[in-house]
């Protein structure tokens, strides 16, 4: 059985039951990298092989943003993400912290989109000490500001299961549902153009210190993003695989 990423939305500690891995180490991953360069789509492909589970703190946001009865912090949230920016990270280190337990999934786990700033990161290093828990590598995965924008323009996210995919690279058989649910499509307001370049200049100011942050930990792994979702996977794998990897 695939995890259901049940405990990560709700907050609770509720029991996971992941199917067998493949044994591709390392699994416990931060995933690091501009917005647009695919993190959320690997993270995917990738929870396939690893079995680990998929922690996306944009995909809480997103949920919270469709529950309908959002605390007044998680309203402020909701409004920065509607503009691009960074949500405050004393809110989003809260929210991590309360799933921490998620981080002990046996199977190991994919960080999508945290950390995003090094007070996230040192937080992050601060839970996994508590937990006894060694990070295995931060995947940097790098691409040009032209392929950047093409991919953020043409995304579309099922309204739904929160499955990625793009109006070229990866269409939906029937347009505008998801192949998996059969829900509705949508475009995400922080890819309309105006919150793209907001988001760009948050994630060069913010989010690059940490890549430094994970060299100097001696973790940091980069992976070529341009490509299909399959041919970066690849990439992907090579280094996961390596023996230093
Ligand atoms: P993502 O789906 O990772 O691109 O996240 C979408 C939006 O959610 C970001 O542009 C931020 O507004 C917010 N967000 C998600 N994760 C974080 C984080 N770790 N720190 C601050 N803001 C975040």
């Amino acid at each position: 059985m695939q995890s259901t990423r049940e405990s990560w939305f709700s907050g609770a500690e509720l029991p996971c039951q992941p199917a067998p891995s493949l044994h591709i180490r390392p699994r416990r991953l931060v995933l690091l990298g501009p917005p647009g360069v695919g993190k959320g789509t690997q993270a995917s492909l990738l929870c396939q092989r690893t079995k680990g589970c998929h922690l996306s703190t944009g995909d809480l946001f997103r949920a919270a943003g469709s529950d309908g009865a959002a605390s007044p912090a998680m309203r402020q949230a909701l409004a920065a993400m509607q503009r691009g920016d960074l949500v405050a990270d004393s809110l989003v280190i809260e929210l991590v912290r309360e799933r921490s337990a998620c981080l002990k999934c046996e199977e190991g786990f994919l960080l999508d989109g945290f950390p995003r700033t090094v007070r996230q990161a040192e937080s992050l290093q601060e839970m996994l000490l508590e937990l006894n828990i060694q990070l295995d590598a931060a995947i940097c995965f790098d691409l040009s500001k032209e392929d950047i924008v093409a991919r953020l323009s043409g995304r579309r996210i099922c309204t739904s299961c929160h499955a990625v995919f793009h109006l070229t690279a990866q269409p939906p058989s029937t347009p505008n549902v998801c192949d998996l649910c059969g829900s509705r499509l949508a475009q995400r307001d922080d890819d309309q153009p105006n919150a793209i370049r907001v988001r760009m200049g948050a994630y060069e100011e913010e989010t690059q210190p940490l890549i430094k942050y994970y060299e100097r930990a001696g973790k940091l792994q980069r992976v070529p993003a341009a490509g299909t979702p399959e041919e970066i996977l690849g990439h992907t794998l090579k280094v996961l695989e390596k023996p230093d990897g």
